[in-house]
């Protein structure tokens, strides 16, 4: 395909007949939160403790309101460093170190679940990180068991594993399907060996794709891939090659990533040199020509920076306006109550959030004495609930339906939230909305922009915060 910028239309579209130009990407897209949670974690507060958890813990076994749980764990470890790293994670060689990680984690699992009530299921599991598969398959296999003492998996649950394609053969991914995980998230980032080199994370094409064959071989049912556009060494053309492979691979879902260079809060990104990054205008005709080709190869766009097959669970979710959003992005279940274990795990449990402590001492030390690692959290008031339920639909570009929220909420929509629905004018304006008295929709050409609309309801936004958020592109 040809992508010298002159041949290039600037356009992208979002359906057949739905064109969006670069002038629109241009003066929507703002630096924003990615709204895994509303409020933001960035706005949680250390006066949420322990023994908040616990009570919300408890009011859910009380009530005898038990909706099933998703579950997480971080698994922090990890062999390499790559440049671009953001996540919270522990650069080692030694694999000791996930032994004893293993025994906290199971010493949390054990507190948290004498606090949840009885015939409480789980519906869905996601090890993230770090890299869980830094954990040797013994390790993997006393994790799993320690969780299905714990937890009852519902028996559609969907078990869901991050793989660095350079942990992993094809006994690992055999070991993984065994032990019930059914989907797999792959971490590609980008196949040019001029970008691995500069960001340090060397995964040959036919490493990855061997990696992807043996998911499939052992019936994973949904593989996801991870790609990163604003790398250093890369180019429209080099991320064309990426895409062709990324393409031939064929993965279920894809998410495509923009890097933040943000090197004052990310210790790791002081390893790139900022003058290989790509320059703004680079990276704007990266993410056209990317999202062009996703959409022309038959990716149905899903919202923000992910696309997923037809057929996909994630695009049938949209379909019948089921899908939702939470800490791992896009999501087919609803209102699950999130339980967190390890470093820096975040969990939501009725009307509130809580995150654990980010350091391996804090959190042995918490659990040392008895206690939950818990450091911060946010208890959701009514508007809170309000404006989260807000957000999370347009997020998923589903329609405000006012009398349903007002019924709801006891509120009148349009005169609760009539500043904000005059800040929505420029998006009214430009078509990315159709507001009207009785509801609003996000329209298909305003479904890029869903992250700016749904700022326009975040009330924190105007209260400073320590955390710099990034743009679409
Ligand atoms: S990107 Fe993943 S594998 Fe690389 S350092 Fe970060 S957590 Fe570890």
């Amino acid at each position: 395909m040809d992508v010298s910028t002159a041949a290039y239309d600037r356009t992208t579209f979002f359906s057949p007949d739905i064109e969006i130009s670069e002038a629109l990407i241009r003066r929507f897209d703002s630096s924003g939160p990615r709204y895994t949670s509303y409020p933001t974690a960035d706005r949680f507060k250390a006066a949420y403790t322990e023994q908040s958890y616990m009570g919300y813990l408890a009011q859910r076994a009380t009530a005898g309101a038990n909706p099933p749980l998703s579950v997480y764990v971080h698994l922090p470890f990890c062999e390499k460093l790559c440049y671009f790293c953001a996540c919270n994670k522990i650069i080692t060689q030694d694999h000791g170190r996930s032994a004893e990680y293993l025994d906290y984690l199971e010493k949390e699992m054990a507190m948290v679940a004498g606090h949840l009530g009885p015939d409480r299921k789980t519906a869905q599991l996601h090890l993230g990180g770090g890299t869980p598969t830094f954990l040797s398959a013994a390790e993997l296999t006393r994790l799993m068991d320690g969780l299905r003492r714990h937890f009852e998996f519902t028996s559609d649950a969907e078990l869901g594993v991050e793989i660095d394609p350079r942990t992993v053969n094809d006994a690992t991914l055999a070991m993984l399907a065994g032990l019930g995980f059914n989907r797999t998230s792959f971490g590609i980032q980008d196949f040019d060996p001029a970008v691995q080199a500069a960001v340090n994370r060397i995964q040959p094409l036919d490493m990855v794709e061997r990696a992807l064959q043996a998911s499939r071989n052992a019936g994973f049912q949904s593989v996801n891939t991870d790609l990163i556009y604003g790398l250093p060494k890369q180019s429209v053309a080099s991320f064309d090659r990426t895409l062709d492979e990324v393409l031939r691979l064929s993965p279920d879902r894809i998410a495509l990533y923009n890097y933040a260079h943000l090197p004052s809060r990310f210790k790791a990104q002081r390893l790139i040199h900022a003058a290989d990054l790509p320059s703004a205008e680079e990276r704007l005709q990266i993410f056209l020509l990317s999202t062009r080709r996703l959409l022309q190869a038959g990716y149905v766009y899903i919202g923000l920076d992910h696309f997923a097959k037809p057929d996909d669970e994630l695009n049938k979710a949209r379909l019948d306006k089921s899908l939702h959003r939470n800490f791992q992005g896009y999501t087919t279940r609803a209102e699950l109550d999130m339980i967190g274990f390890g470093v820096s795990a975040i969990g939501k449990v009725g009307a509130s959030y809580s995150a654990s402590v980010r350091s391996l001492n804090a959190y042995y030390h918490a659990l040392d004495e008895g206690r939950l690692p818990i450091e911060r959290g946010f208890d959701l008031d009514a508007d809170d609930l309000l404006r989260r339920e807000v957000i999370m639909d347009l997020m998923c570009s589903m329609p405000l339906d006012f009398h349903a929220l007002n019924r709801d909420h006891g509120i009148d929509f349009l005169r609760y939230f009539a500043p904000e629905i005059e800040r929505l004018a420029p998006f009214s304006e430009a078509g990315l909305i159709e507001l009207d008295e009785t509801s609003l929709k996000v329209t298909p050409k305003g479904r890029l922009f869903v992250r700016g609309i749904g700022m326009v309801f975040d009330k924190y936004l105007a209260q400073p915060t320590v955390s710099t958020y990034s743009k679409l592109i």
